[in-house]
Order: C-alpha cells, then structure tokens, then sequence
C-alpha cells in the first residue's frame, strides 16, 4: 500500500501583458520502500518547500515519472541531476534507456498511457489505503481563475486549450475515471469525482 502526497498545489495564472505563469501539481508517492517524484514542474520553490515538510532533500527521491514532456511540468528535472526519470516507456538513467512493464519497477504503481493532451501523455493509478488514486497530469486541469467543476459531466466535457486529441482525450479521461476514487488534476485542487454517474455516460 502507497502513501502518497501533493507537495504543492498546480497552478496556472495570466501574466499581466501576455504569458502565463504556471506549474503543476509534484506528488510524492512512497511504495514499498520507493520514493516517486511525479512531474517536478517549474516552481522551484515550491517543490523544494513541499520536500522540506516531509523531511526530504532532491536526492532522497529515488525515480522522477513525467505525464508528458511540456516544460512547465519538467523544469525542476535539473535538480536531480543523478535522478532516474521515466515515462510510460522507458527508464532514463543517463543516456541509457530502459523499458519496463506496466508498474513503476519495485512498487505497485500502475502506468495508464492517457493521450489527448499530448500523444505521449501518461497518468498513473496508485493504491492508497483500498482507494485508487488517479495522478491526472493533465488529463484535467484548471486555470486558476476557473470554476473546478468535478461531476462527471463537467469532467468529460472539461475544455483543453492545448489538446491535441480531442476524441483520445475524451477516451483516456473516460477510461481513468472509470477506476478512481481521488483524482489530483495537472493543475488545480485535487478532487473526488462522483462515481454514481460515470454509469450513464459509457
Ligand atoms: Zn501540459
Ligand atoms: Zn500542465
């Protein structure tokens, strides 16, 4: 069974004058004796914070996962330079690339391949004390200044300005759905989707 926490909220806000500023969710997940880092993002100190709360360092994690390859979501990668990373792929060790299976090595943490906002983006399925946690990435996410609406239909519905699969994404939110109870979005408060009517629209 899997501990797992979000170091720091995502967020995503307009710049005065054009731009964004924006950083997702770092969760930490801790599995049988594994310390996961998920999508480090781009607000240093906030990851840095979220670590430090749990007595933590950059080096005391032990594998990096990333969702997908937008830089908001990878920046922080530069401080763990000894870290490995992966994707629903591979194990980046240096210049080596590993494959592995459907579970992060040594945990039961599940890889889902979730395409639409990018082709090669990933969530992950955690078990946490006999709920599923869905790590979205941007599967869902929110702007800062938006209604976070998380009934099912809201969620499906949810626009995304930077698809680029509309009908993969409506696909992969549809299938994550179906198995989580908690979901914690790219970018946005973490949330509890209301299963009682997932059943009506698949
Ligand atoms: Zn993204
Ligand atoms: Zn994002």
């Amino acid at each position: 069974m899997a501990e797992i926490s979000v170091l720091a909220e995502g967020y995503v806000l307009s710049l005065e004058g054009g731009g964004l500023k924006a950083s997702p969710s770092p969760v930490l997940i801790e599995d049988a004796g594994t310390r996961i880092l998920v999508d480090p993002g781009a607000d240093r100190k906030g990851l840095l914070c979220g670590l430090s709360r749990k007595g933590l360092h950059p080096e005391d994690v032990e594998m990096i996962f990333v969702t997908h390859t937008h830089l908001d979501h990878i920046l922080n990668l530069r401080l763990f330079p000894e870290t490995d990373v992966c994707d629903s792929s591979f194990i980046y060790r240096g210049d080596e690339e590993i494959p592995y299976g459907k579970l992060i090595p040594r945990t039961g943490v599940e890889v889902v391949p979730t395409p639409g906002h990018c082709p090669d983006h990933a969530s992950l399925l955690v078990p946490v004390d006999g709920e599923i946690w869905l790590v979205a990435g941007d599967l869902f996410w929110w702007r800062d200044d938006a209604v976070q609406k998380t009934d099912i239909g809201s969620l499906m519905a949810l626009e995304d300005e930077s698809a680029s699969d509309l009908r993969a994404l409506r696909t992969s939110r549809m299938t994550a759905l179906a198995r989580a109870n908690v979901v914690i979005p790219g970018h946005g408060k973490l949330f509890r989707p209301d299963r009682r009517s997932l059943s009506g629209l698949q």
